[in-house]
């Protein structure tokens, strides 16, 4: 740290992270991206005009893709807020909707690391509620809670998911608080809440093209809530980076949604090797939690979390683990293809007949 750095910043503790080595190409199940390519559409946008998207600024209004994004999901363009990546969005309702003296943010204690980062990057008093004996997220306890209420849904790590009844029961019963669902993983085959907008103005729906459609690299969230809410992230948005969606990135993202079935059937796929994943960790002695998300959060009596990741690591496979110590004994395992699922649980299944060995 220098001696210039504003004292108010002095204790943050910054988020990690999942790493992206560079030392040998990895199997990677350890951020959460797709395996699948993006579509051809996406590719062919943003190889039309390459001296254009550079040279020039892009739309600040992102028109044409907020126009795809609010035909391919049922609602107007005011309904509707894109941003450089869904941490963008995040990171902007922190700034608009918690007030660090009028109301805090409640959220679960084990859920997405980013959020306890934006509560202290803005001095907001955050409520982290313990998560259930099941690791599902309990519902009940954000009602009249009377914060702003940030939950992911499917939560991560854990994969598990709320249903739209739970969450609209969490909206409609704190009206004078933002409630903010991170959906970053609900097509692999959760229940999205965005219909609940067309009711509540106080639900904003956060979503992100780093999973499901397979562009992490391009950096693009959206969110869809009431146009008051929208209204709010763009004047946030206009007072800090205006331009912060490149060119290609809007260009691309406009594709991916004339390719939304083929996006749709990645996902089902994913979820078809989701369940063999599930499967032959079981078999293996595995406790691996429901997951509704592109990732599985497993752990073993024979092998301990941390153990489990070196050991992969050194045979070329990369999963995520966390040392938090509710869940160091997990490892959060993204679903790859099949062939990719496969190497995965050959090498958990030599780790774990070494370890028998060692024994
Ligand atoms: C991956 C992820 C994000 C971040 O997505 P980007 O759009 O890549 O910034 C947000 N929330 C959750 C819960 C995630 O897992």
């Amino acid at each position: 740290m220098s001696r210039f750095l504003a004292e108010r910043y002095a204790s943050l503790v910054a988020y990690t992270p999942g790493e992206q080595p560079t030392d040998m190409k990895y199997i990677k199940l350890n951020t959460n991206e797709s395996p699948f390519p993006p579509s051809k559409g996406v590719l062919d946008a943003i190889n039309t005009d390459a001296v254009s998207a550079l040279r020039l600024y892009p739309d600040p209004e992102c028109g044409i893709l907020k126009e795809k994004i609010a035909k391919q999901y049922g609602f107007a363009k005011e309904n509707i807020f894109v941003s450089n990546g869904s941490d963008d969005i995040l990171n902007f309702s922190f700034m608009a909707f918690c007030d660090g003296k009028k109301c805090g943010v409640a959220f679960p204690e084990i859920s997405y690391g980013f959020y306890k980062v934006y509560a202290d990057l803005y001095g907001v008093d955050a409520k982290m509620l313990p998560l259930a004996e099941d690791f599902s997220v309990s519902a009940e306890e954000y009602c009249n809670i009377g914060r702003t209420v940030v939950i992911a849904n499917p939560n991560a790590p854990t994969g598990i998911a709320l249903s739209v009844r739970e969450v609209e029961r969490i909206v409609a019963s704190n009206p004078d608080h933002v409630v903010v669902i991170d959906e970053a993983y609900v097509d692999f085959g959760a229940e999205s809440c965005i219909e609940l907008v067309h009711q509540y103005d106080n639900l904003l729906v956060v979503r992100t093209y780093s999973k499901s459609f397979s562009m992490a690299g391009a950096r693009l969230g959206f969110a869809i809530g009431g146009r008051e809410l929208i209204a709010d992230l763009d004047k946030i948005k206009y007072s800090t980076n205006p331009y912060n969606i490149n060119r290609l990135t809007l260009l691309a993202g406009a594709a991916a949604m004339d390719d939304y079935d083929y996006y749709m059937e990645n996902c089902r796929k994913i979820v078809a090797n989701r369940a063999y994943t599930t499967e032959a960790l079981t078999s293996l002695g595995f406790e691996v939690l429901p997951s509704k998300a592109n990732f599985v959060f497993a752990r073993s009596k024979k092998i301990g979390g941390e153990a489990l990741y070196t050991k992969l690591k050194k045979r070329g496979i990369l999963v995520r683990h966390f040392k938090t110590e509710k869940i160091k004994d997990f490892n959060r395992i993204t679903i790859g293809t099949l062939g990719e699922m496969k190497s995965l649980v050959a090498a958990v299944e030599a780790i774990l007949g070494e370890a028998a060995g060692e024994e």
